[in-house]
């Protein structure tokens, strides 16, 4: 008794949930235990009750297994442990005693569980009794019919006075679905048990162990013993061992429920503690180890039973609601609209997932079907919940525990299911859910009472198990999975058909795009051809009236004629240009590798160059890598990059232009010294006809839209750093071809 008070004083409310009960430090006394290292089988630690357990006098002065054990069991326990495989029991016979060793691991040691072991059960008998109970449940089709026949066959075999079938909420509350007792005791039927009736600690282990027995709450404890009495060594794990002694708060629970005994098996469904069967008894009852066994593949059975059911209901489900699903997807091919083909026709939103109404939430617009929150609310619900939570797919079934304003609406919308359709998360389907007010019968006022204690709240578990009802509010029907996973398929449907949709109608913009672009092409190219023809004309009078008239005294008329003459040569170059610009378009590009050094050469000793701009110095870096472009319209972008540098620096003091390549930028450059671009203006200087400098320069603002279009062709990209009146730098490149 004292360890299990030192236990208590060391638990409190805080952290009832990492109360050791693995390393208890003892046993119950229906068996004995003996702990042994596991390279040098010598005996480490022992139960103080071993001797009396095996009715064994001499046991003062033991050290290895075989004066203990029969020599068959230690052959057997060595050829297992180096082949590494799981443990078998052993039976042997003592006095008029069958004795049972239960050998497991546990950390680097091997614990031997000894019990006593009943008369087996002819395997005869056991077998008729095991189809019967098989076929019994396999014809079972609810849960609550196969819970009740588990109940009714676990009491028959084992002969408890009260067995529950018990299944955990989301919380870790537990509720009684299940129940056959003796016809005496009260029903606890329907009742519910809060999550610290049976703590993490105690979930885990039923998680690993599968079964547990708890032979009489008023057992004495049997210490764990060393055998050179150092108690030096750290405590041993008895997680495995089904004689681990009970946590004392557990003892004192079912000692508050006037309970003796216990047998409790863990129902595992996916490899998840599902829920307990738990038997009581009143009086102490203890039952082997094989019927123990039994009890816990019995319960598997039921496990599976529940799964198949699961499985069963989640498909019909979801059968139903795939149908719903392809009737709108259809709908949503074969309307225009988006959103009528969602909400006006059979089905709609609201018959596809049961709820009690609906919002679409589209491009600022919020339509609704049914019960749902009002329009403002909805808006703010998106705003001030659903945008920051940042979920694709969003459900509860208590909004309001999550969003305080939800309070107000609760009636309508305690649960909500959302799908965002959008990446910035303002479109939304909201499906709602009233509000289910329930009424939950507890199994005792489920808050534990505790005292207080030099500061530190200690626990005690409840008292008294009478029924305490409480209402709950604020919630809503669960969403089932079946549910979740279809909203889910559904909004990758209406993705890919919004997808769809703007794809189509991009393609639409771009064939107009396209089809403009070229009209206007066809048309700049034959105006400027057309104009050619006139142009010539009016050029060729004019230097014939020039020649033919004598005009030498009269200087208005020779003005008028050389400003004919020199318009129209401009004319022509804006012809020309206007030509080149119109053609880039209706031509393919043609990528074969060019040798920059070559072009660049050409355009700086142009004679034209030369003459015109004697004073500016060119520096052309000698190594330019080659492109892989089209070769025509390579040297038309240099062409004009570099006859721009020339013409808007010509005026600086000492005009220089350099023509090179910036590894770093994996881009071409042409700098140099002269006037700069107002930065204002840096994004328009690549339209067409845009010119900044003033008439001093001569030009007819194609030449840069001429560059753009040709590195645009190419995929490549061309930029500009400048400052006014100290020079401006062009980069660019052809793309990576
Ligand atoms: P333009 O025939 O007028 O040179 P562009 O299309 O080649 O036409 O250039 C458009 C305008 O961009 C020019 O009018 C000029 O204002 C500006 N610009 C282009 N290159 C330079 C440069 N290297 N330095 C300063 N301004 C330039």
């Amino acid at each position: 008794m004292q360890d299990q008070e030192k236990i208590i004083t060391a638990t409190n409310l805080t952290n009832c949930d990492k109360e050791p009960i693995h390393i208890i430090g003892h046993i119950q006394p229906h068996g004995a235990l003996v702990v042994i290292d596991m390279k040098s089988y010598a005996v480490v630690n022992y139960s103080e009750n071993l001797s009396s357990f095996l009715q064994t006098d001499n046991l003062s002065s033991f050290h290895s297994l075989s004066d203990l054990f029969p020599d068959d069991f230690i052959i057997q326990l060595k050829k297992e442990l180096e082949a590494n495989i799981i443990l078998s029991t052993y039976t042997f016979e003592k006095g008029r005693e069958n004795f049972l060793l239960i050998p497991h691991l546990s950390d680097d040691k091997v614990i031997i569980d000894v019990e006593k072991q009943e008369d087996k059960l002819p395997s005869f008998t056991f077998q008729q009794q095991l189809n019967n109970i098989l076929s019994q449940i396999e014809k079972t089709t609810s849960l609550k019919e196969t819970s009740q026949i588990a109940t009714q066959l676990i009491k028959n075999i084992f002969g408890y006075n009260r067995v529950m079938l018990y299944r955990f909420d989301k919380d870790w509350n537990g509720e009684v679905i299940a129940e056959t007792k003796d016809e005496n005791l009260e029903t606890w039927l329907g009742l519910r048990y809060p999550a610290s009736d049976i703590p993490k600690p105690a979930r885990e282990i039923f998680l690993k162990q599968g079964v547990r027995i708890i032979s009489d709450v008023y057992y004495k404890p049997s210490p764990i013993l060393s055998l050179d009495n150092s108690n030096l060594q750290p405590p041993i794990n008895l997680t495995n061992s089904e004689l681990r002694g009970v946590s004392p708060i557990h003892i004192e629970y079912l000692k508050n429920m006037k309970v003796n005994a216990s047998l409790t098996t863990s129902i595992i469904v996916n490899g998840k503690l599902w829920g307990l069967i738990t038997c009581h008894h009143y009086k102490a009852k203890t039952v082997d180890y094989f019927q123990r066994q039994s009890c816990k593949f019995l319960t598997q059975v039921f496990a599976n039973q529940i799964n198949l059911l699961d499985t069963k209901k989640y498909v019909s489900s979801s059968k139903q609601l795939e149908t719903l699903r392809k009737k709108l997807m259809l709908q949503m091919q074969s309307v225009s609209k988006f959103k009528e083909a969602l909400l006006n026709y059979q089905p709609n939103l609201k018959d596809f997932i049961d709820c009690g109404g609906v919002a679409l939430v589209r491009k600022n617009k919020i339509n609704v079907l049914g019960g749902t929150p009002l329009k403002k609310e909805i808006e703010i619900l998106i705003r001030e919940h659903l945008a920051k939570q940042k979920k694709s797919i969003y459900f509860t079934e208590s909004l309001s525990s999550h969003f305080a304003s939800a309070e107000a609406y609760t009636k309508t919308a305690s649960g909500i299911l959302a799908i965002s359709l959008d990446a910035n998360f303002k479109d939304f389907i909201i499906w709602f859910r009233p509000e289910i007010i329930t009424t939950i019968e507890w199994g005792g006022n489920p808050e534990k009472n505790g005292y207080v204690k030099d500061g530190v709240t200690y626990l005690h578990p409840r008292k008294s198990f009478e029924k305490w009802s409480e209402k709950v509010a604020g919630s809503s029907k669960v969403w089932e999975n079946s549910e979740i996973e279809a909203a889910a398929k559904l909004q990758e449907n209406i993705n890919t058909v919004l997808v769809k949709k703007q794809k189509e109608k991009i393609k639409l913009l771009n064939n107009k795009l396209k089809r403009v672009n070229k009209e206007l092409e066809t048309f700049s190219y034959s105006v400027s051809h057309d104009l050619r023809a006139p142009l010539r004309g009016i050029d060729g009078y004019a230097r014939i009236l020039k020649e033919h008239l004598n005009l030498e005294d009269d200087d208005y008329s020779t003005h008028a004629l050389e400003t004919i003459i020199s318009s129209s040569k401009k004319m022509d170059v804006l012809i020309d240009d206007i030509l080149s610009y119109s053609k880039i378009g209706r031509q393919d590009i043609r990528r074969i590798p060019v040798d920059l050094n070559a072009v660049v050469f050409e355009i700086i000793n142009s004679s034209n160059l030369k003459i015109n701009y004697p004073q500016t110095q060119i520096k052309a870096e000698k190594n330019l890598p080659k492109v892989f472009a089209d070769s025509r319209m390579v040297t038309q972008v240099c062409a004009n990059l570099i006859t721009n540098a020339i013409k808007y620096s010509q005026n600086q003091k000492e005009p220089f232009v350099e023509i090179g390549y910036k590894e770093e930028s994996k881009a071409y450059f042409v700098k140099d010294n002269g006037i700069g671009i107002d930065e204002k203006y840096i994004d328009k200087i690549f339209n067409v006809f845009t010119r900044l400098a003033s008439a001093d320069y001569e030009g007819s603002g194609i030449g840069l839209a001429i560059v753009k279009k040709s590195i645009d062709l190419h995929e490549g990209k061309i930029w500009v750093e400048t400052k006014l009146n100290e020079g401006t730098t062009f980069f660019f490149n052809f793309g990576n071809a």
